[in-house]
C-alpha cells in the first residue's frame, strides 16, 4: 500500500481511494510546502524535498490534512482528524528550531528588534528576514522557512507602519494556528485582540491604506504615461 493509500483508509476508513494518485519530491518548493491537484481523476501530491527524510507518520498526517482540503466537497471523512494530522501540526509548530537563519537585512531587523522590545519583552528568537515584491500581499509568515517576508512598498514608508506589519507577523510566529475539526485557523479572536494591542492601531492601518492608494495610482499613472 503507498503512502496515499494508507492516509486516505485511515482518515475515511474505507478501501478504494476512487483517484489515482502519484507523489512527488520536488526541490522546487520552498522548504517544507505542498501542495495537492486534481485533474482527470488523478491526486498529484507534491512535497518539497525536505519532506523525504521525515518520519512516515508526519509525512501520513500532511498527506491527510490536503485530502481533507482537496475533498472537502467531495467525499466526507470518518474522523475530523488522526493522530498523524496532531503529529503533522506540532512538526510545523516546532520546525523553525530546525531551521538554519540566513537572510536579513538592517531595516528589517531594526523594525524586528523594536517590535520585540516593546511587545514582547525581546523574547521572540529572531526568524529569517526578507522583502517581497507584491504590493497585494503586505506581509508573510512561512512556518517551514522560518522567515517574515514584508512588501518592499513599506522600505521608505514610515517606520511605524513597516513595525505594524512587522508585529502582525510576529503574532503568528509566536501564536502559530489553532486545529479545529481538521482545519488550521491563523486569524483567531484571540490574534485580533492581540493586534489590537499595537499602540494606534486604527490610525496606522488607515496610513497602511492611503500608502497602498497611493502606490496603486502611482502604478497606473507609469502605465499609462509611459
Ligand atoms: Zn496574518
Amino acid at each position: 500500500m503507498n503512502i496515499v493509500e494508507e492516509a486516505f483508509q485511515q482518515l475515511y476508513l474505507q478501501k478504494d481511494l476512487g483517484y489515482d494518485t502519484s507523489i512527488k519530491y520536488s526541490s522546487k518548493f520552498k522548504p517544507y510546502n505542498s501542495n495537492v491537484r486534481l485533474y482527470n481523476n488523478r491526486l498529484e501530491f507534491n512535497l518539497s524535498r525536505k519532506w523525504k527524510p521525515v518520519s512516515r507518520e508526519i509525512q501520513i498526517g500532511l498527506i491527510q490534512s490536503l485530502l481533507l482540503k482537496i475533498l472537502r466537497n467531495r467525499l466526507k471523512p470518518l474522523k475530523k482528524t488522526t493522530q498523524d494530522i496532531e503529529l503533522y501540526n506540532i512538526f510545523i509548530k516546532k520546525i523553525h528550531i530546525a531551521v538554519p537563519k540566513t537572510k536579513s537585512d538592517p531595516l528589517l531587523e531594526e523594525s524586528f528588534n523594536r517590535v520585540n522590545e516593546r511587545y514582547f519583552y525581546g523574547l521572540i528568537e529572531k526568524p529569517n528576514l526578507a522583502w517581497h515584491n507584491s504590493i497585494s500581499k503586505l506581509g508573510s509568515y512561512e512556518y517551514g522557512s522560518d522567515t517574515i517576508s514584508i512588501s518592499g512598498i513599506f522600505k521608505n514608508a514610515n517606520k511605524e507602519l513597516l513595525d505594524y506589519i512587522m508585529y502582525h507577523e510576529m503574532l503568528h510566529k509566536k501564536h502559530k494556528f489553532k486545529n479545529k475539526n481538521g482545519r488550521n485557523y491563523h486569524h483567531t479572536t484571540d490574534f485580533r485582540k492581540k493586534e489590537k494591542e499595537f499602540e494606534n492601531q486604527k490610525y496606522t492601518e488607515e496610513e497602511i491604506k492611503k500608502l497602498i492608494r497611493r502606490i496603486r495610482r502611482k502604478l497606473i499613472f507609469n502605465r499609462v504615461f509611459i
